[in-house]
């Protein structure tokens, strides 16, 4: 190994408190967390040790300023039993490019990989087995430098977590389009898994919320037209079954779901463009019933029906879902591929 893990295993495991029919996401830890460090230029004295609270100093540059970074993907169990992950190393990669933009070490992809690979395999009691349960995996990277002077920063922490989390479920979401607040601006750090990002969302999802909204769906802030993504959601739409989706403009995210069913969806037939997509040609297609299916995609929903659109103080109740052919099709392969059930024909499946 390029880079040797030490594993101090844990002496009480928590397992078998879990009910696994019962596990809201993001609530419940598995027993085991990663930690690399980075100093003097290299990364340093990588380990796998039970998850526990960590003790840092008050000062640490990234609880002030926002220096850190994420990425979120899932583990599976396939149809008979064993662990695998999907598309992970589209994840390092976007790691990396996220630690760019935030002026940060990239972790090598071995690094990455072998770190994800050696946790599962410990913690693999944990990936729940239930229909459309996993267990999410959660690394980060923050800035550890002991000052509060706005300067570059040279120590870094990688870490990973994990948790498992329950089935999908799919009712549809409410989503309220921001026609004042910005999620991203060109040339920020809108396509980065960047903390601040999410951060700066809290207040219009308070907000949207109150009005009985679940998710805030994004404009570009320099038209208020063209629509970006929902929360951690990428977002497709389809007019008479041809699909739309935003292009990477540099403000949204690329999202490894949101790829993965651009290919799915041009394999089977459909036509998919990745366009401007304008938020008043949505709402005309919406009231003149072309809008034939709307929906959020990403690791911790997978495809979630967008149900009711909110804009501009209207709502627009969108197609009903039981009549809606793309979203179940294309989630139910995402999922068949996901658990083995399906053939693996892009080489999407790494076994651990
Ligand atoms: C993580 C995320 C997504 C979805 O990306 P996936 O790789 O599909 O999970 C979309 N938008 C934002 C803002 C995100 O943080």
């Amino acid at each position: 190994m390029a880079y040797p893990i030490t594993i101090t295993p844990t002496t009480k495991s928590r397992l078998q408190n879990i009910d696994f029919n019962n596990i809201p996401f993001g609530k419940y830890y598995a027993d085991h967390m990663f930690i690399a460090n980075y100093a003097d230029g290299k990364w340093q004295n990588s380990r796998i040790v039970p998850f526990d609270n960590l003790s840092i100093s008050p000062a640490t540059f990234s609880l002030h300023y926002g220096q850190l970074i994420f990425e979120g993907m899932k583990a599976y169990k396939d149809v008979s039993g064993n662990a695998q992950l999907f598309r992970p190393e589209q994840n390092s990669e976007r790691f990396n490019k996220s630690a760019l933009r935030m002026g940060m070490p990239e972790v090598p992809k071995e690094l990455f990989m072998e770190a994800i690979k050696e946790l599962v395999k410990l913690d693999i009691g944990w990936i729940p087995v239930t229909e459309g349960s996993s267990l999410y995996v959660r690394p980060f990277m923050m800035a550890m430098d002991n000052h509060i002077g706005v300067k570059p920063t040279t120590e870094f922490q990688f870490m990973i977590i994990t948790s498992p989390c329950g089935p999908y479920f799919n009712r549809p979401v409410k989503v309220l389009v921001a026609d004042t607040y910005v999620r991203a601006f060109s040339g920020g750090t809108g396509a980065a898994k960047a903390a601040g990002n999410y951060g700066a969302t809290m207040l219009p999802l308070k907000e949207a919320q109150k009005d009985g909204f679940d998710q805030v769906l994004w404009l570009d802030g320099r038209d208020f037209d063209t629509i970006e993504e929902a929360g951690t959601m990428n977002v497709f739409f389809a007019i008479n079954n041809v699909v739309y989706t935003p292009e990477l403009d540099g403000n949204i995210l690329d999202g490894v779901t949101r790829s993965s069913i651009i290919e799915l969806l041009r394999k089977d037939g459909y036509e998919v463009h990745e366009q401007k997509v304008s938020i008043k040609e949505i709402i005309a297609a919406a009231e003149n019933g072309t809008l034939t299916d709307a929906f959020g995609t990403g690791t911790a929903v997978l495809v979630i029906p967008i149900g009711i659109l909110g804009y501009k103080g209207k709502t627009y109740e969108l197609s009903p879902v039981e009549k809606r052919v793309i979203s179940p099709l294309i989630k139910k392969q995402m999922w068949d591929i996901m658990v083995s059930r399906s053939p693996d024909k892009f080489g999407w499946i790494i076994k651990l």
